[in-house]
């Protein structure tokens, strides 16, 4: 068949209306009601088709077939989340009457930013990204209090009415702003859209649709405008982020408004995230340490599955925010460290706080779902049952004198006690006990909320009851038996005489339809009543929906009520999870400091010990000794080790206790790692240029008080280059950037370092060789490995003697061959050493050039150029008496030819 462009010249009626709308929209596809379905025509048909299985038909408009696809109009959620989960943006057209009939207009557009029918409880941002592309923003509205930081953003999140603004200085900042919130949608601004590397980013790393919204939108005026209008002037002249940033704000307003979700309502708070009070993780680190998704991508296994034991959704939603977003704070985590310790140490009440927030919905969402009309009475039922947890876990707090004391009394005490009171009994007087889901047809209400509906439930009621006794009448009156009454949607109501009784029946009967066994009847009075019951039934279906809208509009109203009671009960929630999981798996209470100390006392991985028998190593680093070069053969655990000691910060960090004995934390301002090429090549992720490029943003933004986990840094290039870029890095961060770092290498090369660097140790996951068998202690010991084991692991393994022995032969020569510098010390003149690969030494300043030895003499060959110590040892091993002389002549040639070799080499 032949495809149509969508033009309304060739199709009219119903194709040619959809076609029309359909390109009045941006959206990808359309659905558009035609009575009782959603339906899809043309392309959009085809493409619902293949996405979600849907049957597709044809329809025929003007001797033109288009292809057809259609879901009932109750079913359209799941679709339509389905396919906004695969990226494409949906614009739903409604049909409603008018004087001539009916007519049909997008009344949304829904994003993945945008969808309000989520069933995940994970957070669901919507983004915006305003930057500088080099130039300024003209800077003429600069605001009292404003920073001119590069770049601004806004996040949203319609579901829960969330909003903060944030800012970053330059374009890695903002990738990792908008790594930390993991927007499901991006709105670059105008300038951003011609940033290839943020866009590009944006589309490989995170799960994100990148959505262009008009220019107009972010307009530094018009956007300013939009926000204070949303949030009240003063908040946000009070709000200390500049201009880019409240464009961003405005931008993501302005989305939500014209696509239609309607939760602007919900959205009553603005508030400022500081990159500054946050533990820089980078995107890169955060899937290192596996917070929330494994190297495999999975949710198993992953830090937060192992120490989230949340009741909530939003309990969980607010555990995995702080653990992506660990904080610098020693106030805050203070706080939460002592609420954790309270927790942890009662039991019963934890017990009893975890029973009560298992009654609990997710408030924040459904404050949501009331701004924009969709939440039924269950909802408000739901809303109410929360609303009651409160004050049963204020009062088991209360109730125990360890949590009475602790930050959790102010926690619950925070939201607006009374006013939470006064709704949740104004819903206890309004909503029936079992509400039906639907709003229109009445049943949503008790009596007593509304004179004028009891009155239409009493007339109701009584025709109810007329009805129902009225099998049992007409049996009594006219001695029939088996006698029903019921309804039907074609019959109406109806008498139904069982047939051996139906020729008795009474002459006012009148046979409405005759079935195998039975009559079905009816008499004047019974369609009177009829008449009656429908007119009720129709009268309160109205008048409730009428009071239900007024209802869910009161709650809409204390949205706001509504997120800080849900915020409440999320803290206490993910409070507990980490006290249950403290007192589970024994961990203890860190020691947080401002210091440069990061002392662990037989740490364990947390996420490793759930499932292996630990063996629990120390960790030691302060002013005197902050760089660790850590050593050991394959498998021994050093990646292990110092995941596990990233891992243990960043949950001092978030106020949790940590796996170990005893720990001495002092806070970091970020966490970097960069795992090495190889391990990350086997899963396909990386190049070395990826790995390179990671390594210089580590160079570029870590800081002294930032914690660095390098993994075998170097390894994706060949052997001598990746020595040398090691050297050089662990020079740069001890030197220049005095970071705390651990750095796990096979280039057993790295541990002469520590002679010469002051800061530098060397610590070595040990192994016990016996009888040819490596056993792996796991144990973390002072000082460097005793030599490099790859050969010996390739001798264990059963190489072949001759393979081995050439093996040692080639690495023998490689050292002789060369030998690398350290500089050392941040003075102006450093210290040049030069580390001698045939020795295994350092060699002092005095002879860094190579040149002669002291003394002059040469016993040991170190400054002979390798091919004239291997003429003199031939020579010396020559047995004179033993050679034919023809050999020795040849012998003696073949020593010529290597010296002038050699000499012609220079
Ligand atoms: P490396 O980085 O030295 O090659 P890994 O850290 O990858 O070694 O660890 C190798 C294996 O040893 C992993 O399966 C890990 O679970 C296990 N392992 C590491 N450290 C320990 C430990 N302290 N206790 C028990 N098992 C460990
Ligand atoms: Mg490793």
């Amino acid at each position: 068949m032949e495809r149509q462009s969508p033009g309304m010249t060739e199709a009219t009626g119903i194709v040619g209306e959809f076609l029309s709308l359909k390109e009045d929209t941006d959206a990808d596809v359309l659905a558009m009601q035609c009575g009782d379905f959603y339906e899809f025509f043309g392309d959009d048909a085809e493409l619902v088709g293949d996405e979600l299985d849907l049957k597709v038909t044809s329809k025929s408009s003007q001797g033109q077939s288009y292809p057809m696809a259609g879901v009932p109009l109750d079913d359209l959620t799941p679709y339509l989340k389905a396919l906004v989960e695969r990226g494409y943006r949906v614009a739903v057209a409604d049909q409603y009457e008018t004087e001539s009939g009916h007519a049909r207009e997008v009344v949304r557009v829904v994003t993945p930013g945008t969808l309000l029918e989520t069933t995940d409880a994970d957070a669901q941002y919507l983004a915006a990204v305003v930057g500088d592309a080099g130039g300024s923003s003209g800077g003429s509205g600069a605001r009292g209090g404003a920073t001119d930081a590069a770049y601004g953003l806004a996040f949203a999140d319609v579901t829960t009415g969330r909003f903060l603004v944030a800012e970053a200085d330059d374009v890695d900042a903002a990738l990792t702003e908008l790594y930390r919130f993991d927007p499901v949608e991006v709105l670059p601004g105008p300038e951003a859209r011609t940033e290839d590397h943020l866009l590009e980013t944006v589309r490989d790393r995170f799960d994100a649709t990148l959505s262009l919204h008009e220019t107009e939108a972010f307009a530094p005026k018009r956007a300013a405008h939009a926000v204070r209008e949303q949030f009240g002037t003063e908040t946000v002249d009070r709000l200390p982020v500049g201009e880019r940033a409240i464009a961003a704000a405005g931008a993501v307003l302005s989305y939500v408004e014209e696509t239609g979700a309607g939760v602007l309502a919900s959205m009553t708070r603005i508030q400022a995230h500081h990159g500054d009070d946050h533990v820089t993780l980078d995107a890169t680190t955060q899937r290192n340490l596996e917070l929330t998704e494994t190297m495999q991508g999975e949710r198993e296994g992953t830090l937060f599955a192992t120490i989230d034991h949340t009741e909530t959704s939003a309990g969980r939603r607010l555990l995995k925010e702080w653990l992506c977003r660990p904080r610098r704070s020693l106030e805050t985590l203070e706080r939460r460290q002592e609420s954790v310790a309270a927790l942890a140490s009662a039991a019963l009440a934890r017990d009893e706080l975890c029973d009560a927030l298992g009654e609990a919905y997710d408030l924040a969402r459904l404050a949501s779902k009331a701004s924009h009309g969709s939440a039924d009475a269950r909802d408000l039922i739901a809303v109410r049952e929360t609303l009651a947890v409160l004050p049963a876990v204020s009062e088991t707090i209360a109730a125990t004198p360890d949590l009475a004391d602790s930050p959790l009394s102010e926690i619950v005490e925070r939201p607006d006690r009374g006013a939470a009171r006064e709704l949740r009994e104004t819903l206890e007087t309004a909503i029936a006990a079992e509400p039906p889901s639907t709003v229109t047809q009445g049943e949503l209400f008790q009596r007593g909320y509304d004179d004028e509906l009891d009155d239409l439930i009493d007339r109701h009621e009584a025709v109810r009851e007329w009805l129902d006794s009225l099998a049992d009448r007409e049996k009594r009156q006219h001695g029939l038996s088996h006698v029903t009454v019921d309804r039907n949607r074609t019959d109406g109501y109806y008498i139904q005489v069982g047939k051996s009784a139906a020729d008795g029946v009474p002459d006012h009967y009148e046979e409405i339809k005759t079935l195998k066994n039975s009559k079905r009847f009816t008499t004047d009075e019974l369609e009177e009543k009829e008449r009656e019951i429908l007119r009720l039934e129709e009268q309160r279906g109205d008048l409730e929906y009428e009071l239900f809208e007024g209802l869910r509009e009161d709650v809409a109203a204390s949205a706001e009520l509504l997120q800080d009671v849900g915020r409440a009960l999320a803290t206490v929630d993910a409070l507990a999870s980490l006290a249950t999981h403290a007192a589970a798996n024994r961990w203890v209470k860190p020691e947080l400091g401002r210091g440069d100390r990061l002392e662990i006392d037989q740490g364990r991985h947390p996420v490793v010990e759930q499932t292996t028998e630990f063996v629990p190593n120390d960790v030691r680093l302060d002013e005197e000794r902050s760089f660790l070069v850590v050593t050991g053969p394959n498998m021994s655990g050093k990646s292990t080790y110092m995941r596990q000691v990233a891992c243990i910060v960043l949950l001092a960090q978030i106020g949790s206790f940590v796996p170990a004995r005893e720990a001495e934390i002092g806070l970091v301002d970020g966490i970097f790692t960069r795992v090495g090429a190889l391990d990350e090549l086997a899963q396909g992720r990386s190049t070395f240029m990826v790995e390179m490029s990671e390594l210089s943003n580590i160079l570029h933004t870590a800081t002294e008080e930032s914690l660095v986990i390098l993994d075998e840094v170097g390894r994706g290039t060949a052997t001598y280059d990746g020595i040398s870029i090691a050297w050089a890095a662990t020079e740069y961060l001890h030197n220049e950037i005095a970071a705390k770092t651990l750095f796990a290498t096979h280039y057993h090369e790295l541990t002469g370092l520590a002679e010469k660097l002051p800061r530098v140790a060397n610590v070595h996951v040990a192994a016990d060789e016996r009888d040819g068998d490596v056993t792996f202690l796991r144990t973390v010991r002072e000082g460097p490995t005793d030599r490099s084991y790859g050969i010996h692991v390739a001798d264990l393994a059963g190489v072949p003697d001759p393979v081995v022995d050439r093996a040692q032969d080639v690495l023998d020569r490689l050292r002789e061959e060369n030998a690398i510098e350290a500089k050392g010390g941040t003075s102006s003149e450093p210290v040049q050493t030069v580390f001698d690969l045939s020795s295994g030494q350092f060699r002092g300043p005095a002879n860094a050039d190579g040149g002669e030895r002291a003394d002059g003499s040469a016993e040991d060959g170190a400054s002979l150029d390798p091919e004239t110590k291997a003429v003199l040892e031939d020579l010396e091993s020559v047995d004179v008496n033993q050679t034919p002389p023809v050999e020795l002549i040849a012998r003696v040639q073949e020593w010529q030819r290597q010296l002038e070799d050699d000499s012609t080499d220079r």
